[in-house]
């Protein structure tokens, strides 16, 4: 069963949202209420914005055995119908939960597509990421066993609930462990504090939020009461989580996952949380890197997607011997933790015979006192093949180019050192905060 912990206290509460809370006994009735709006159907989609009503409707799916289509609700017109189009949904639920007769709800085969997910887009069109209930319930346990999360914690996120991220591990992820989601509606560094001194044990964050914290250092204080702050779906600054240990007294759980595999890898509650890395494989998760460091991430396991919709050439492309390639890039540090270092689409840059990985630059970058962001791309060069070009988003007056060379070159290697410094007011990033690195062109 993916949701056991329905049979939860019946009085405890289960959503927290801003408008509402619903207890495990009232989220039972209305998703089961809507469970049996829903029986007979081939596939759903929800409008999924941060409300308990897309809970609620996202739960009856599962109950009943319908695949479902979580919605940006804040996608664009194209993406809209390439969405649509793609998944085919015979129903788009919006504000209005369907309901119908009662009667027992059958329980799904494992191998059953519980959720088709969009990835987030960052590398090419989303791809729709058909996830079995097998995937998901394996998943959430071995995330839970790392991280020793139980009934008695309260999660409090602001994620958005289209995603893995906030969809799968901040609310079913909780759900299966009898446990509170705290959503915050949208995100606010006083609000996540707020929500912490009031009983929060664990928050979910992607990096620009933990970068906002810092910012807001007025309210970091509260976060020293949290049991674990987990950051995931983009590289976290070392920079970042140095000074959000500083203020909080906590270092960040880094966990890496996506779409197609759920959680890969994360450090555990009581591992050691070095900046920078992603800690161990989850238990019942291989992880592998294959071919000269950086390598490609592959993955095998339960947590593992079934196909991506209407996509057989993808789909087949993305296996190798049963392995899922990831198109990330890591090396594996002495005691087996993972350090990520870009994407082999978008961050792997030839240059001079050289085999760089773009988020080491951009991580060094980051130690420069005048550099707010940077995305570190790669672009054609007669001399090099490639040659390592940094975007940037200055702190202050911007530095010199030959300033933040000098500084990469010295921290790294010669052959690492930007041949060209842009600057920008801001990189272009999607609703999770990653960078859209495709949009880095050249003028
Ligand atoms: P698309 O596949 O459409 O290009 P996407 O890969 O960004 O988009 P997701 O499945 O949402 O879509 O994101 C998964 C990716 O996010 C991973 O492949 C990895 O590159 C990145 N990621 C996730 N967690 C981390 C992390 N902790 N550190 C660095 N990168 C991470
Ligand atoms: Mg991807």
């Amino acid at each position: 069963m993916l949701l056991p912990a329905l049979a939860s206290p019946p009085d405890k509460v289960a959503l927290r949202f801003p408008e509402r809370e619903l207890t495990y006994e009232q989220l039972a009735a209305e998703a089961r209420e809507v469970a049996h709006g829903l029986r007979g159907r081939r596939r759903v989609a929800v409008w999924a914005r941060s409300t308990p009503e897309t809970c609620v409707a996202i739960v009856g799916a599962l109950l009943a055995g319908v695949p479902v289509v979580p919605l940006n609700p804040k996608i664009g017109e194209r993406e809209l119908a390439h969405v649509l189009g793609d998944s085919e949904p015979d129903l788009v639920i919006d504000d209005e939960l369907p309901s119908g007769p009662g009667g027992d709800l059958p329980e799904p085969d494992g191998e059953a597509p519980a959720l088709i997910i969009y990835t987030s887009g960052t590398t090419g069109p989303p791809k729709g990421v058909v996830l079995p209930r097998r995937a998901l319930a394996s998943n959430l346990d071995a995330v839970a066993e790392a991280w020793a999360w139980t009934g008695d914690d309260v999660v409090v996120h602001g994620l958005p609930l289209f995603h893995v991220h906030g969809l799968g591990l901040g609310v079913l992820g909780v759900l299966r462990r009898g446990g509170t989601v705290h959503h915050l509606g949208t995100f606010t560094v006083a609000k996540a504090a707020a929500a912490v001194e009031g009983g929060g044990t664990v928050v979910f964050g992607v990096p620009t939020m933990y970068h906002r914290l810092v910012n807001e250092p007025e309210h970091a204080g509260a976060f020293r009461r949290a049991r674990l702050l987990v950051s995931g779906s983009a590289p976290l600054p070392a920079a970042v989580h140095e000074r959000v240990e500083a203020l909080t007294g906590q270092r960040v759980v880094e966990r890496y996952g996506m779409t197609e595999t759920l959680m890969n890898t994360s450090v555990r509650a009581d591992g050691d949380r070095r900046p920078g890395t992603v800690g161990l494989p989850l238990p019942g998760v291989e992880v592998r890197v294959v071919g000269d460091e950086p390598g490609e991430v592959e993955v095998r396991g339960p947590n593992l997607f079934l196909e991506y919709l209407n996509r057989p050439d993808a789909t087949r492309d993305a296996f190798r011997d049963g392995w899922f390639r990831t198109g990330d890039l890591a090396v594996v540090e002495p005691d087996g933790y993972l350090r990520l270092v870009g994407r082999r689409a978008t961050d792997l840059i030839k240059s001079g015979g050289y085999k760089i990985g773009a988020g080491e630059i951009e991580n060094a970058l980051l130690e420069h006192p005048s550099v707010a962001e940077v995305a570190v791309t790669g672009e054609p060069d007669e001399d090099l093949g490639e040659r390592v070009v940094a975007w940037v988003v200055a702190q202050g007056e911007p530095p010199a180019p030959d300033e933040l060379g000098d500084h990469v070159a010295r921290l790294l290697a010669p052959h690492k050192r930007p041949r060209a410094v842009r600057y920008l007011d801001a990189l272009p990033r999607n609703d999770m905060g990653k960078v859209l690195k495709r949009e880095l062109r050249p003028q």
